[in-house]
């Protein structure tokens, strides 16, 4: 069988766009290395995923988060209730949400195949034309009009395809976290995030009343200056961080690590003539929050408007499918995440005294903090008096 598109990978990505291909009345094979494996996440995303994109998300019974807590490294606080503003948020357990979407995604026509890890492309008179994998009874063969790299950042295929260059170490983040279980004093509708000195931060995102995310991690160079794991038992030894859980029972559920990209898109890598690449595997990750689910379902839903146009019109040359990356939701996430690197230098120079002085300084003068979560939260660019105040009041 000659599939319309096959997708590679059945993270959030991978699985909007099969969802949209599907619905469409197209043949989808959506191919996963394998489902019971959790991809190690923080689990915070807005509730446009569920109102907009994945309205099945209520079945998980979300606990709806009406604001954070946000904390220097010097421990200034900078709190920002958005109920009623803006969009609400939610933290989710990435094996429940990962395979609720996989439900959905079948339940829309799309044909997958669990357990097949895609490690090469077939090639056809230079052409790709599907992929193969592994499985348990043995190399299988997919072949597809339509190809869609899909399977995150340790993608092969995105290499192997062209398309981008092996990650460096300068490229990405590297976190850790867990889901611990027990009873705590935290405010369970906020999401708490703590900077650090080094380029990163911790959180503690509570999921529901018994269960918390919690982790934290480094990017760029501070990769190699810091130990994930040293930073990780720091953070959880942090005074701050174990009064939320002083006199309580904690249990530690599930522990897992992974990269993320810390630059931004990989603008280049989007497509090639009958190739698209989505997700993670193409750098759809916020950089500094690290914030990559709803970016991710963006980026699947409009590769999957472009492939049906490209099959609609019998055409899956590279001319066909650049309307991808021409989108203007892919522009605005392109321009929002350069905005966030062009931050990053300027915030955690010398162990994140600007950050510490805008926290402080947002701490006193309400007007300042306005700005401060309008660039947070609304992607807002701050001006050029933004800026002098900081370093005039380092
Ligand atoms: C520690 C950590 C914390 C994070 N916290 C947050 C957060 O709180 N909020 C947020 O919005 N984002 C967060 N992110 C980013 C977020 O996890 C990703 O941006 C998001 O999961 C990307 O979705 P995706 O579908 O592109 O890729 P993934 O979710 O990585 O999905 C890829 C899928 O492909 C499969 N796969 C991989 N290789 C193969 C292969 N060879 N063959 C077949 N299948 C394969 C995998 O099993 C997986 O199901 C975090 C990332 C990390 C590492």
């Amino acid at each position: 069988m000659i599939y319309d598109a096959i997708i590679s990978g059945a993270g959030p990505a991978g699985c909007k766009c099969a969802e949209m291909l599907a619905l469409n009345g197209f043949e989808v094979a959506l191919i996963e290395k394998k489902s019971n494996w959790r991809k190690p996440c923080g689990g915070a995303v807005s509730s446009r995923v569920m109102e907009k994109y994945f309205p099945q998300i209520r079945k998980l019974n979300p606990i709806i988060k009406t604001g954070a807590f946000m904390f220097s490294a010097d421990y200034h606080k900078l709190e920002y209730n958005w109920e009623g503003y803006g969009e609400n948020s939610m933290v989710v357990d990435r094996l429940e949400f990962d395979n609720l979407l996989k439900e959905v995604a079948i339940n829309a026509g799309a044909h997958f195949f669990d357990d097949n890890l895609s490690y090469d492309f077939i090639i056809k008179n230079k052409k790709k034309i599907g992929i193969k994998t592994r499985s348990p009874s043995g190399i299988e063969e997919y072949l597809g009009k339509i190809i869609i790299i899909a399977d995150g950042m340790s993608s092969k295929l995105a290499v192997m395809s062209g398309l981008r260059e092996r990650w460096k170490i300068n490229d990405i983040a590297l976190a850790k976290c867990s889901i611990i279980e027990g009873k705590s004093n935290l405010d369970i509708k906020k999401l708490h995030i703590y900077f650090r000195p080094y380029k990163g931060y911790g959180w503690i995102f509570p999921i529901d009343e018994r269960r918390i995310n919690i982790g934290c991690g480094t990017f760029e160079e501070d990769n190699l200056n810091y130990n994930l794991n040293t930073i990780y038992d720091e953070f959880l030894n942090n005074t701050h961080i174990k009064n939320y859980f002083s006199g309580c029972s904690i249990k530690t559920l599930w522990t897992g690590s992974f990269p993320m990209s810390a630059k931004g898109v990989v603008e280049k890598s989007l497509y090639e003539d009958n190739i698209m690449m989505i997700g993670d595997a193409a750098g759809f990750v916020s950089p500094i929050s690290g914030e990559g689910i709803h970016p991710s379902i963006v980026s699947g839903q409009i590769a999957a408007e472009t492939a049906v146009h490209a099959l609609e019109k019998e055409d899956i040359s590279k001319n066909t499918l650049r309307s991808y990356k021409t989108h203007h939701n892919i522009k605005k996430i392109i321009k929002n995440f350069k905005l966030k690197r062009s931050l990053v230098e300027f915030f955690y120079e010398q162990g994140g005294k600007n950050l510490n002085t805008m926290f402080n300084l947002a701490e006193k003068d309400e007007k300042f903090k306005t700005q401060v979560i309008n660039m947070f939260f609304f992607n807002a660019t701050p001006s050029q008096e933004f800026f002098s105040k900081i370093r005039n009041s380092a």
